[in-house]
């Protein structure tokens, strides 16, 4: 048997099986954004890590040095957000070829710079290697959260309202025209590149949502919606009614594809790389949970839909009021 048989979730799953230890109290290991570890003063870490391999998570050529470590960086606070952490510091390993540029890494180093700054998140070490192939980045981002918080991809309940913190698909798009360099790029074009390279954190948002305590699960969007919500319902052990006219989609994407609804169906649901909260709420406490936000950030919770009982492995898609097939796949390590 083959990795590409058992699939990304397959091998992580037999992975976990075969270490598996009793934690100690408190300690979250393996299944969500972050790992969790009780700390002395009642509060509560949160860690995670990402990786980032040249050929398969970027091209040299299609990215800066700036926006590359500006991402890595960014999709690793992401983890931290969906767990309602406060960023503490970060650590960078990277295998490089021989042959690297140093401005290329110069840069890269600026733009992981910036972002760090931005969220008080200092590099605090790493480990660096020859690579034979392309280049190679880890890093591991430690944050901080308040002790009694319990947000977890486990803990939706039917009745939930699902939610989401964005605009979904503008990356997708974005990366399809990267990975067709001859493909025209118009203004709209180049903005959706932007939206790939240069992802938003939603730190502030994660860390307001996770306080709340009709807030039952949060993760960020990394694969695509249809692909991660599975992780929350698997966990959760319910199904969710996910209503397709309700995906929230850009100004951007509707220029590009707004005459064709089932293109904006399917970069909102397949297109990953957003990096919005995928977020279920109590649903009698939805709209006022959604008032205080727009207070604080100025946009809205976008309501996506529900969780329902049922088996966890089905989403069950709605147009207009309507039960409709899924259409298309999101992304897959391996397959
Ligand atoms: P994310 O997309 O948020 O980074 P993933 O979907 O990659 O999370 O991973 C799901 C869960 O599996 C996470 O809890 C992650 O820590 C864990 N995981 C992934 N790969 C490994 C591995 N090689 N060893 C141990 N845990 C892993
Ligand atoms: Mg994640």
């Amino acid at each position: 048997m083959k990795i590409k048989d058992i699939g990304e979730f397959g091998f992580i799953s037999r992975l976990a099986s075969r270490c598996h230890q009793t934690l100690p109290e408190g300690v979250v290991g393996i299944g969500d954004d972050c790992a969790i570890i009780p700390a002395p003063d009642g509060r509560q870490y949160a860690i995670s890590t990402d990786l980032l391999v040249e050929g398969v998570h970027f091209l040299t050529s299609e990215i800066s040095g700036n926006d590359l470590g500006y991402k890595a960086l960014a999709v690793n606070l992401s983890d931290l957000a969906a767990a309602g952490a406060e960023p503490c510091g970060a650590f960078l390993s990277m295998a490089l070829p021989e042959d690297a540029d140093v401005d290329f890494l110069d840069s890269f180093a600026d733009g992981f710079n910036g972002l760090a700054q931005q969220f008080h998140c200092p590099l605090l070490g790493g480990d660096t290697t020859l690579s034979k192939q392309g280049i190679i980045i880890n890093i591991c981002v430690i944050g901080i959260r308040d002790g009694n918080i319990t947000v977890s991809r486990a803990n939706s309940q039917p009745g939930d309202i699902v939610c989401v913190t964005g605009a979904l698909g503008d990356s997708g798009a974005g990366l399809e025209y990267i990975l067709a360099p001859d493909k025209e790029r118009d203004s709209t074009a180049n903005a959706l590149i932007r939206r790939h390279l240069h992802p938003t954190s939603r730190i502030e948002e994660g860390k307001f949502l996770a306080r709340c305590k009709y807030v039952h699960s949060m993760m960020d969007l990394s694969d695509g919606l249809a692909s991660d919500i599975k992780h929350i319902l698997e966990r959760s052990g319910v199904s969710a009614d996910i209503e397709l006219d309700k995906l929230p989609t850009s100004p951007l994407l509707q220029q590009k594809y707004g005459n064709s609804p089932s293109k904006l169906y399917h970069y909102a649901l397949h297109g990953g790389e957003d990096y919005e909260l995928l977020v279920t709420v109590d649903s009698k406490h939805f709209a006022d949970l959604n008032v205080e936000y727009q207070k604080r950030f100025g946009t809205a919770l976008y309501a996506v839909g529900r969780i329902v009982c049922g088996d966890p492995q089905h989403v069950n898609y709605i147009e207009n009021g309507f039960g409709t097939m899924p259409i298309g796949s999101s992304w897959e390590h391996f397959c």
